[in-house]
């Protein structure tokens, strides 16, 4: 079980003088051995530490039944603010609402004195950004399999009013059986009104749609999911994302521009460069429809796999 640093340094030192408060704030104190709600219906056994992202951590816990389930800890003091406790229970009703065979699935959400908890299905396999720095690209079908479920999540979100923001790797796990579970709803937006434009900036840099940067006065919506799609299938199939550079200013400017290239010493099909072309239009109104994508040639005339094996997590696999 890896151990976060300043918990080993609590073990080995026990009798050392209490951190300082600048340090309790960045590494908060670990949610409790055993983690209960206040009503006492709910208990999970903490296992180990999965990973923490902007605001929270999160802990392989194991439930009543024994089933193992991913438990994300917000600690409440860092929900001081009006503006903190609005994000999170959007994230909440957001999340909660859907339920798809590649969407983390939402189960509980309680709290305690200290903390706010929502159990969520274990994704025992990392996410695709790990499993792209071992395999620096993957092939065709590996990219088509996993798009091809990343759209049908996507599609399920969009019917049901919601624009996810944040679609990238890291947020696309991966279950036992090498399956796609899109997560962290952090940054999703419901459009509550039939037309609604979303003016809030947000987004990964590499990943976000031109229209998000530089259409503030219109805004943005379900057409900034399809722009990232597109940075995706790209990136699985080159390796790095298409804006890629060393300064964010810079990556925007690309973006502004459309300035990417397929690089020839990473060649890739005809299908694939057009599909990717297609979908990263400036304009979000002349890209393709998520069900035109997943009716072009790139995912109808290659070999599609029916599953991924294991071994995909070192090796490329061999479709025939
Ligand atoms: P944040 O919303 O704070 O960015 P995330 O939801 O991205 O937090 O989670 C942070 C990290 O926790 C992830 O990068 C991943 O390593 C791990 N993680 C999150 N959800 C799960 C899950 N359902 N199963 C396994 N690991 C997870």
């Amino acid at each position: 079980t890896p151990k976060r640093p300043q918990e080993q340094q609590k073990q080995k030192q026990p009798n050392s003088p209490p951190l300082p408060r600048q340090n309790t704030k960045t590494a908060p104190p670990s949610p409790p051995q055993v983690i209960r709600d206040k009503s006492g219906h709910l208990q999970f056994q903490r296992l180990g530490f999965l990973g923490e992202g902007g605001f929270a951590r999160v802990y392989e816990v194991r439930d009543a039944r024994g089933t193992r389930v991913a438990c994300k800890v917000v600690t409440k003091s860092s929900l001081k603010t009006k503006k903190a406790k609005t994000k999170l229970y959007a994230e909440i009703k957001i999340h909660r609402s859907l339920e798809h065979p590649n969407i983390v699935q939402f189960q509980e959400c309680f709290e305690d004195d200290e903390n706010v908890y929502m159990t969520l299905e274990l994704c025992t396999s990392g996410s695709l950004m790990d499993l792209l720095r071992r395999r620096k690209r993957f092939t065709e079908p590996e990219a088509r399999f996993f798009s091809v479920q990343l759209i049908g999540a996507c599609h399920y979100m969009h019917t049901h009013q919601v624009i996810h923001r944040d679609l990238k790797l890291g947020n696309l796990f991966l279950d036992g059986n090498m399956n796609i579970k899109v997560g962290d709803f952090g940054l999703a937006a419901l459009i509550e009104n039939p037309g609604e434009r979303k003016k809030t900036i947000c987004g990964t840099p590499n990943y976000i749609a031109p229209e998000v940067l530089f259409d503030t006065a219109n805004g943005h919506s379900f057409e900034v999911d399809t722009w990232s799609i597109g940075v995706i299938i790209y990136t699985l199939v080159i390796g790095r994302p298409p804006f890629q550079t060393k300064e964010v200013k810079e990556i925007y400017t690309r973006i502004r521009d459309n300035d990417y290239e397929f690089p020839p010493e990473r060649p890739i099909s005809g299908h694939a460069q057009a599909l990717i072309q297609s979908i990263l239009t400036p304009l979000p109104q002349e890209r393709p429809a998520l069900h035109q994508i997943v009716e072009d040639a790139f995912f109808t005339r290659g070999t599609f796999p029916p599953s991924i094996p294991m071994s995909a997590h070192d090796t490329a696999p061999n479709f025939r």
